[in-house]
């Protein structure tokens, strides 16, 4: 099972990938973990993207291109994955597509979860408060929002008129809405 998870910030991807990750027993791929744990270890690629995430702004497609590229390319892919937080514009989309092209392989179902803004924006003051994200500002908050509406929602559209797309309310229960998008994915 090949899966990209999508939806704005705050709607529940990182839980919901978790939960899918452990029912097919696949990886997940978080770019957005990725990035942290290089920030975390003073990385190269952390230290650059650093300047990024901070502000809530996406992280150059050069970088993030590679390392989802890198990430695909190890032997715990070869039977599946899920991509969470990727791709997060047209020129992601494209990549990925040439990634996939050259693995011979393509995806299976792109899940969208979707949520009111008033819900994420609530969701978000509360993770800012338990887990102090330093990306968590309410300015960097407004910001990926804004993004997301921007340049990551159109991108749902694509996947639509490819036949990928399930869209799951990701609002309610959380094994609920985990046994919703299984269902749906069949
Ligand atoms: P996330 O945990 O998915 O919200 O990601 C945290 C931050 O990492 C984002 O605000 C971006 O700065 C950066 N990031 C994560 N994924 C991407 C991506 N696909 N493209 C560019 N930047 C990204």
């Amino acid at each position: 099972m090949r899966l990209l998870i999508m939806g704005p910030q705050g709607v529940g991807k990182g839980t919901q990938a978790a939960l899918l990750a452990e029912h097919y027993g696949i990886p997940t791929i978080s770019t957005g973990d990725i990035f942290r744990y290089n920030i975390k270890n003073k990385t190269e690629l952390g230290l650059e993207a650093m300047s990024y995430t901070d502000k809530g702004e996406l992280v150059p497609d050069s970088l993030t291109n590679k390392i989802v590229k890198d990430r695909l390319a190890k032997e715990d892919c070869a039977n599946g994955w899920i991509l969470d937080g990727y791709p997060r514009n047209a020129s992601q989309v494209e990549a990925l597509d040439e990634m996939l092209a050259e693995l011979d392989t393509k995806l299976d179902h792109v899940v969208a979860l979707e949520a009111g803004r008033d819900v994420l924006l609530e969701r978000m003051k509360k993770r800012a408060a338990e887990q102090g994200r330093a990306d968590d500002t309410p300015e960097a908050i407004a910001k990926r929002l804004e993004t997301y509406e921007k340049e990551t929602a159109p991108l749902l559209d694509t996947y639509k008129s490819r036949g990928l797309l399930v869209a799951v309310n990701g609002v309610g229960e959380i094994d609920e809405i985990s046994k919703t998008i299984i269902a749906a994915l069949g």
